[in-house]
């Protein structure tokens, strides 16, 4: 990279983080670990070292149809169960996930660089992904009965859709895996997930931990690369829906892949969360939810803070909170502590990606703040950033750079914020901040956001769902909604009254 280092910020070098507890080998098949029928591999590299930390066998073609072959014959057994019976299994996934919470949670700062704050919270949230599903489960959530035509009683149920296959992202590779394992395996299919090739690590390790919790076959885990073994599972036959999380572009490949085969899609794409900031807004609880909302997880977050539009008037004021804030966020390696909040980016690829869209902001007049390129030689750090001086339009304002960059732009009155909020190709989310109840119902009812927050970003429940309006994807992960998306509706009707010859539609006799 061209971009001078930026000098004033260090990075935290800690311990090298312990990976002593790596997955088995293999793809994770009908409850065991097999050998892959390839011999690629993985490189899996330690962002903040830039070493390989591992190499893991790369699934193919065939390894998806085994392992497609391996959920299709549990399908039945699953579906089978009572509510209960899988609440219970599910409960117990739990339970296992938290008794090796800390493995977990090191694996996976291992692999992605991500502070040990922020793995944990990770962790914590994959036990309660499967807590909520394992109760709402059992609620009759869309399944009802009741007489809509005389004499006749109709039924409506809630059924598994089959085997369901899956494709995850890097930047929370756990939690997006435990987002659609546990609603999917709640619903009743059974499925086959694939990580992200750059980080398999906590998901085969999960398939490890559960391997005498799950019953063989109904949760498979093929490692590999995105168009060999994400594009099988897209196309293949045997599978009712196929479930991503990631890029625009590959969302556009599945939805591609599944086309033939008449599949049901749900994509999580990305975002660029606009944050509209009104004169009468709480500016410091702003600046202070923003130095989480927007540098959680190092930027790399689909949902973050990114983009402020706030009111010219308090623009000045606001942005010197936001660097006070951003100047105190510690940077380092997972092992250099508890307090640190910042870590590297996911790869060098993705390093060169985030720099390339400051550089290429910088060369168009817009100014850094705070931040504004990359740390140190070593590892894939980026200084958190804020941009100002942002005209209307500028790639840095309307394209993901999911990176510690916060981009500030200013309007002069609510048409101009909704018109511009509204502007980009994504509708995640957003969040507005102002203390008039009035005009913040009027603001969230107007953004094109899957999501809405009122004087807070980026607080998530299970119980609530969450998915994106246009190119941010369709169908909703977490909540009862995640439940209804991975089932299909059937409807029962029953002639109640009698068995002979009356007239079905009037109840009628002849
Ligand atoms: P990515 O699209 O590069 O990769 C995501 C997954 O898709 C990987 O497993 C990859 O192997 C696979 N893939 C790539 N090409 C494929 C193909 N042709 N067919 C099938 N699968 C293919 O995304 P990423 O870089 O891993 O993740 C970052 C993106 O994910 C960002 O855009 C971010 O906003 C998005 N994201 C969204 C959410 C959400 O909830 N909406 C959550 C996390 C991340």
């Amino acid at each position: 990279s061209t971009t001078a280092r930026t000098p004033a910020v260090t990075v935290r070098r800690g311990e090298s983080t312990a990976v002593g507890d790596l997955p088995a080998r293999g793809v994770f098949i009908g409850g065991r670990f097999r050998a892959t029928r390839s011999d690629e591999v993985l490189e899996v590299v330690d962002p903040c070292s830039e070493q390989v930390l591992a190499s893991i066998p790369a699934g193919s073609a065939e390894d998806v149809d085994l392992a497609v072959a391996a959920a299709r014959e549990a399908a039945p057994g699953w579906a089978a169960l009572l509510p209960k019976e899988r609440s219970q299994i599910l409960h117990r996934v739990a339970d296992r996930i938290g008794e090796h919470a800390g493995v977990l949670a090191e694996l996976e700062s291992a692999n992605t660089g991500k502070p040990v704050m922020v793995a944990r919270d990770d962790v914590d949230n994959t036990v309660d992904t499967f807590r909520f599903m394992a109760g709402a489960l059992r609620a009759p959530t869309s399944q009802a009965a009741g007489t809509y035509a005389e004499s006749h009683l109709s039924v409506i149920l809630r059924e598994p859709l089959g085997v369901v296959g899956v494709v995850t992202p890097w930047n929370y590779p756990l939690l997006m895996a435990a987002w659609k394992i546990a609603p999917i395996l709640a619903a009743g299919n059974t499925m086959v997930v694939k990580p992200s090739e750059q980080t398999p690590l906590t998901t085969l390790k999960l398939a490890e931990l559960l391997a005498d919790v799950l019953p063989p076959g109904v949760l498979n885990v093929v490692a590999g690369l995105g168009p060999v073994v994400g594009a099988r599972l897209a196309e293949h036959p045997d599978i009712a829906m196929i479930a991503l999380t990631g890029s625009v572009r590959s969302g556009r490949a599945v939805a591609r892949g599944a086309a033939e085969s008449l599949k049901r899609v749900h994509l999580e794409l990305g975002g660029k969360a606009p944050v509209v900031i009104l004169p009468d807004a709480d500016l410091a609880a702003a600046a202070a939810s923003l130095r989480t909302a927007a540098f959680w997880n190092s930027g790399q977050e689909c949902g973050a803070a990114c983009r402020v539009l706030v009111h010219e008037s308090v623009a000045e004021t606001f942005v010197a909170l936001l660097v006070d804030e951003v100047s105190t966020l510690v940077i380092g390696e997972p092992g250099a502590g508890e307090d640190v909040e910042i870590g590297p980016m996911i790869s060098r690829d993705h390093y060169d990606r985030v720099t390339g869209y400051l550089e290429r902001a910088h060369a168009a007049g817009v100014r850094a703040v705070i931040g504004g390129g990359p740390l140190e030689e070593r590892g894939y750090f980026i200084a958190p950033t804020v941009l100002v001086d942002v005209p209307e339009g500028a790639e840095c304002a309307r394209e993901e750079i999911f990176g510690p960059v916060v981009t500030v732009e200013t309007f002069l009155d609510e048409e101009e914020a909704i018109r511009r909020a509204n502007d980009v190709p994504y509708g995640l989310s957003a969040s507005v901040w102002t203390n008039d109840a009035r005009r913040s119902h009027g603001l969230a009812a107007r953004l094109d956001s899957g999501t809405v927050w009122v004087n807070c970003h980026l607080v998530l429940a299970n119980e609530v769902p969450w998915g994106g309006f246009k190119g941010s994807g369709y169908g909703r992960d977490l909540s009862i909604y995640a439940l209804d998306d991975y089932s299909r509706t059937k409807h029962v009707m029953h002639n109640v009254v009698s068995t002979s010859h009356r007239n079905p539609v009037s109840g009628e006799a002849p």
